[in-house]
């Protein structure tokens, strides 16, 4: 059985789905799970590579610790997650052993993905459980993901893995049928808004906004995670999984908003160093350089580096930054923070005699670098 699927979307070869907590635990949730588990059978059927990011790991223990109240503490809401993971999963294999589905389990902290041999040996490993046809279902390891480490909201978590895993297209499941021009709860004349074909500074007002005024589970990360997927080139869909469907949010424009990819997809190394490796510093460049970078694609010579922040080594990654301090591009540096301190705003033939030797003439190659703005406008990459 094929599910529909709008229009404007393209054949969908891997799919990344993030379910929140409330789907799976509000009042009703046995029909609604069971109901989404259908549809995402139906798909997986259809021949399309399904991946889940489901939280509920610490909803699942609150319940099972008869908790009234998500506790404020840490390490107790981390015992939750650790009673209630299992829980989840078993909850999941049974609905997916009925369709004669195997399921995998994930588990991630930030760091996992920040760490370049781990992020390739998680890759592999969801590579295979797709060959096998077995539908990976991903959460954060809450069990050692506390502060920094933490996606603490796996809207996030949704849009690194479906960056790992090249998707087609990342559908983020809520309680609301996506972006509204206004708050659809209160305000009866609130407009839909099906599709989004650029993001712009209004749109994320506009969550910003909704977001004080009533919880949706925080339309500003959700929007933020279909921004930087679609910024990679895959297609993201916010949608109403709680009243409505999977099947409807995937067809129907009225149940979602879906986000147009803003370009051909990246390839996993530029995705990475754009989207999931952590930046160690920042390179301010001048307005020449700014121009080489973005306008003409060539690679970061040291004449166009004004100033060095941070503490880096050679093949870290680190923002590159326009005079008035908005980041524009992202890279892997070819030398280190006080190397390029000593090199910077001197000519490529100047390098060999300020250290010693020239191994390269670019600070970062055109290869390693990543433009996060149009050559046209210049928003900033959100900043975490
Ligand atoms: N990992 C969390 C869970 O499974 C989801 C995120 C959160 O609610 O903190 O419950």
């Amino acid at each position: 059985m094929h599910l529909p699927i709008r229009k404007e979307l393209p054949r969908l070869l891997t799919v990344v789905v993030k379910i929140g907590s409330r789907i799976l635990t509000a009042p009703g949730h046995e029909k609604r799970v069971s109901n989404l588990i259908k549809d995402l059978t139906a798909l997986h059927a259809s021949g399309c590579r399904v991946i889940l990011v489901s939280s509920g790991a610490i909803a699942y223990g609150m319940e099972a610790l008869k908790l009234k109240k998500r506790p404020s503490s840490i390490p107790l809401q981390q015992a939750c997650a650790a009673i209630g993971q299992h829980r989840l999963m078993q909850r999941y294999e049974h609905f997916f052993s009925t369709a004669g589905i195997l399921i995998g389990q994930v588990l991630l902290t930030w760091d996992d993905l920040r760490c370049k041999k781990r992020y390739l040996n998680l890759r592999n490993t969801l590579f295979r459980l797709l060959d096998l046809k077995a539908v990976p279902i991903v959460n954060e390891n809450d069990s050692v993901g506390v502060e920094e480490i933490r996606f603490g909201n796996n809207d996030m978590l949704g849009a690194q893995i479906a960056l790992l895993a090249q998707a087609d297209l990342f559908v983020n499941l809520t309680d609301v049928g996506g972006l509204y021009d206004r708050n659809p709860h209160t305000e009866t004349a609130a407009r839909h808004i099906p599709v989004v074909a650029s993001m712009s500074a209004s749109l994320r007002k506009m969550a910003d906004d909704r977001k004080k005024e009533f919880s949706v589970g925080g339309m500003t990360t959700k929007l933020k995670a279909a921004e930087i997927v679609t910024r990679a080139g895959i297609y993201a869909l916010i949608g109403d999984g709680f009243d409505h469907s999977f099947r409807e949010a995937l067809s129907k424009p009225q149940s979602a908003t879906l986000f147009l990819p803003q370009q051909r997809k990246m390839s996993s190394r530029h995705r990475w160093i754009a989207f999931t490796g952590q930046s160690s510093g920042s390179l301010i460049i001048d307005d020449g350089a700014r121009t080489a970078v973005v306008k003409l694609g060539k690679s970061l010579l040291p004449a166009g580096v004004r100033s060095v922040t941070g503490t880096f080594k050679a093949g870290d990654t680190v923002d590159i930054d326009s005079p008035d301090g908005k980041t524009i591009a992202r890279g892997m540096v070819n030398y280190g923070a006080d190397e390029i301190r000593a090199i910077r705003n001197c000519k490529s033939s100047e390098i060999a005699a300020r250290l010693g030797g020239k191994p390269f003439d670019e600070v970062i190659h055109r290869d390693n670098l990543v433009v996060l703005v149009s050559p046209h406008d210049s928003p900033s990459l959100p900043k975490d």
